[in-house]
């Protein structure tokens, strides 16, 4: 019985792997589109001379939710956050899954790293002599600006198994499949390819809904600072596309003004928006 199943599986798993990724097209959907304000409460983040991060993330996440819920039909839109609340990495991501999300934004302000050098403050006579007095600075570079859109690296794709396992396992098997091997298919070899094909699919679907969001900013004569694959916490356990995108400098002045400013923020959101829809044809028909 265990060597038939294992059989069935495998002629199943043949015969489906050519249509496997057309099928999975035709599966997706963007009906849910998890927006996640970044920080929060006590986690303030990076601030420019005026605003806070988390302040400034909330604000473009709730403008980008109503516009989203305004400009595409039946779509819902989910917050990790609608206040200045504190919510650990993983319970963003948690949210998203629950919610069975289709897309996971996650939406941050960028910041230069803080410089500490030596100058020479005053001079002051030593037996006669001058010596240099030193003082220590802190500063930031403030003329760095941009965008840039992050998807999660390959270095933390294996903590996505668990729950891609859980969470979209299901879609790949017919429904008598699934009521037939309960218990069973997890761990089978066929199940980890078909756990990589999706891990892949995400990690593909990531990087096009992030290269097509970084092409709106830049026709908004934003800079380009491009798409990165990196090893963020919030992204590792998402069981759908998910990007982090950074829409601009607040350690910059004229990009502080820039986000905190109505048409900056409708520029960011506008653009946002153009993304998901260009990516949302895109991925429900050929990709
Ligand atoms: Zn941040």
């Amino acid at each position: 019985m265990y060597l038939k199943t294992i059989l069935t599986f495998i002629i199943y798993f043949v015969l489906n792997n050519a249509i496997d990724n057309q099928a999975i097209a035709q599966e997706y959907k963007i009906k849910t589109i998890v927006i996640d304000a970044g920080h929060g409460g006590k986690d303030g983040a990076t601030h420019g001379v005026y605003s806070k991060e988390k302040d400034v993330a909330l604000r473009t996440a709730l403008n980008l939710g109503q516009a989203l819920q305004d400009s595409i039909k039946d779509i819902k839109v989910v917050y990790t956050r609608q206040t200045d609340v504190f919510i650990p990495l993983y319970e963003r991501i948690n949210i998203a899954n629950n919610a069975k999300a289709d897309l996971f934004i996650s939406i941050h302000l960028n910041d230069m790293p803080v410089r500490v050098s030596r100058v020479v403050d005053y001079y002051k006579k030593v037996k006669g002599r001058s010596v240099p007095v030193y003082r220590t600075i802190a500063a930031k570079s403030t003329s760095t600006k941009g965008t840039e859109t992050f998807v999660s690296g390959t270095g933390r794709l294996g903590e996505q198994d668990e729950v891609i396992k859980r969470e979209n396992a299901a879609m790949f098997l017919e429904d008598n499949y699934q009521k037939n091997y309960e218990g069973f298919i997890a761990n089978t070899p066929e199940n980890d390819i078909m756990l990589s094909l999706m891990k892949q699919t995400n990690r593909d679907r990531s990087l096009k809904f992030a290269s097509l969001l970084q092409q709106e900013y830049v026709s908004a004569g934003r800079i380009n600072r491009g798409v990165q694959e990196k090893s963020l916490a919030v992204l590792a356990r998402a069981a759908m596309p998910a990007v982090l995108t950074e829409i601009g400098f607040v350690s910059n002045p004229d990009e502080e003004d820039y986000m905190n400013s109505p048409e900056g923020q409708k520029e960011i959101v506008d653009g946002i928006i153009k993304a998901i829809k260009n990516y949302k044809r895109i991925a429900e028909t050929s990709f």
